[in-house]
């Protein structure tokens, strides 16, 4: 007889793991299926390089859009930290500091760069609007779906008009006048969209990165990205959600009043199915349609340092890449890069953002390696979509690779090759992943660290979605982040689906 369970979980990524304990804490008979040796999808923690006790996180890295409610309903132990420093950018022979709290420093650093008095006020003014628009839009992330005509009255028509209808490029152009500071502020528009500023999947990009718990901080996660995977994993296992690692699923099928799941060598049979893996995955092995979506875009370079290297521009580094480091990332240089790589090449100069996890955080270093000068750098590299290594894969990936370390290099004294940790046999300690790669290491598919093109976190008038996880099947719901509202490390696509799940099962009983 085949065991039959109330909800069958697909993948073990962050969002199958809030979805499953969700189910299990209403007393729901729960199986969760992971293909992969590990659980934790693109939140996962490794010790990447042999014999360095640096625990780093593989893919993401920091936390914003995680609700508090999240973490309280499942009582987890994980912590995010503030960072002091919210961004540097290193430009023109000097720099832009902008601390995490506005203050007279950020000021007079935006100021004495730009040389106009414009920006630093219009920055203050831009924050505080978005702020308004996120405290008002964040509680609804947990809800049922509101419509557009909803957020559109709760925010306000000039708000609206502002951040929703008007091309983030345009608004640009309105706050600021430094093709430095606009490309600064753009960069939330970008990360994990392969998009123009004037594209409207920039201004949802920008929204979302802005949102998080209403006020869009990016903290970093204590302990590292993992430390969210163990949490969840303790906890769904707690509360008796079995878990299967290395088993992967091959096949979903709605038999009308159950649903059939099956690997290579087992079938399963549930009431519901809430797949936590990738839309697109999912209609392989179904017959659940998956929308289109853009190329994944990113490069991710993890890297340890012996120590942090000096900037030409003076500026202490510990101060510098404690933050957000951006480099080639103006407004022009953003939208250049789109240009070239949408036309197939590797573009000149490649934009790019890093930050340093243990200058925030050194749990993820063995106690020895606390207590010594070595440190983490992780860079998210931007407009390299999963179209431009198609052909010659490694020597692309080597080309592009080579390219953003010399853009690096440009703002320090000493080129960060020199700074690179070495691993038991002598390597150096720095990884490199392209879309590609992920897509074969976690399945994102095309690279796309979303699962599939991010939406507005409302939906339109006329439809009928209530949560953004249905599908087609009445049974089978979207768990990841391919859901609406889903995207990024939040858990909001499993609380979601759970919730959606939940209400199936209790009208099926
Ligand atoms: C390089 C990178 C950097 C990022 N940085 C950030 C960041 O700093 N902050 C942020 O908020 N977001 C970031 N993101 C995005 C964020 O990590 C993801 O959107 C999010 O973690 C997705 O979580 P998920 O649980 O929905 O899916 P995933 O984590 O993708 O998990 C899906 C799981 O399903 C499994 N699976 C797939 N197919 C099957 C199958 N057939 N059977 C069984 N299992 C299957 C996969 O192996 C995987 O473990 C980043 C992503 C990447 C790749």
């Amino acid at each position: 007889m085949t065991e039959k369970y109330d909800a069958i979980v697909i993948g073990g990524g962050h969002n199958s793991l809030v979805a499953a304990c969700y189910l299990a804490k209403e007393n729901k008979k729960v199986l969760l299926l992971e293909r992969n040796p590990t659980l934790g999808g693109a939140t996962a923690s490794v010790y990447a390089f042999d014999g360095v006790a640096a625990k780093l996180s593989r893919y993401s890295y920091l936390v914003a859009l995680l609700p508090d409610q999240i973490r309280s309903d499942l009582e987890l132990n994980f912590e995010t930290i503030s960072r002091t420093v919210s961004s540097y950018t290193p430009a023109r022979d000097s720099g832009i500091l902008v601390n995490r709290v506005f203050d007279d420093i950020s000021r007079n650093s935006i100021s004495n760069f730009t040389k106009n008095e414009t920006d630093s006020v219009s920055w203050e003014k831009f924050y505080d609007r978005i702020a308004v628009f996120a405290k008002k839009v964040a509680p609804t992330m947990l809800e049922p779906l509101p419509t557009t005509s909803q957020i559109r009255s709760l925010v306000g028509e000039d708000l609206w008009q502002e951040f929703v209808e008007t091309p983030l490029c345009k608004t640009l152009d309105k706050y600021f006048v430094d093709d430095v500071i606009k490309g600064i502020v753009l960069t939330d528009g970008l990360i994990g969209t392969f998009a123009s500023a004037c594209d409207k999947a920039a201004n949802i990009c920008f929204l979302y990165h802005l949102i998080g718990n209403g006020t869009g901080e990016w903290k970093v996660p204590k302990g590292g990205m993992g430390k969210l995977v163990e949490e969840l994993t303790a906890k769904a296992g707690n509360l008796g959600v079995e878990i299967r690692t290395e088993t992967a699923v091959t096949s979903v099928i709605d038999k009308g009043n159950e649903v059939e799941v099956s690997t290579e060598s087992e079938k399963f049979v549930a009431r519901v199915v809430l797949a936590g893996c990738s839309p697109r995955t999912l209609s392989k092995m179904s017959s659940i349609p998956a929308p289109k979506l853009l190329d994944g875009s990113q490069l991710k370079i993890n890297m340890v340092l012996s120590s942090l290297p000096e900037l030409k521009s003076g500026i202490d580094p510990r101060i510098a890449f404690a933050g957000t480091f951006h480099i080639n990332e103006s407004l022009s240089q953003l939208e250049t890069a789109y240009e070239q790589s949408k036309a197939g090449k590797i573009p000149d100069q490649i934009p790019a953002e890093m930050y340093c996890h243990t200058l925030t955080d050194r749990s993820i270093l063995s106690s020895e390696l606390q207590s010594s000068e070595i440190q983490t750098l992780t860079v998210f590299v931007l407009h390299t979509p999963a179209s431009l290594f198609e052909n010659n894969h490694d020597q692309v990936k080597a080309e592009i690779t080579e390219k953003v370390l010399s853009g690096l290099n440009n703002y320090l004294k000493e080129p960060i090759e020199g700074f690179l940790l070495r691993d038991s046999s002598g390597k150096p300690c720095i990884e490199v992943k392209t879309p590609q790669e992920l897509e074969a290491e976690i399945d994102l598919p095309r690279g796309n660290i979303f699962h599939g093109d991010l939406e507005f976190p409302w939906k339109g008038d006329d439809e009928t979605i209530k949560w953004g996880s249905e599908t087609i099947s009445p049974r089978i719901f979207i768990a990841g982040a391919g859901a609406r509202r889903g995207g990024g490390v939040s858990g909001i696509a499993g609380h979601n689906a759970a919730r959606a799940a939940l209400e199936r099962l209790a009208k099926s009983s």
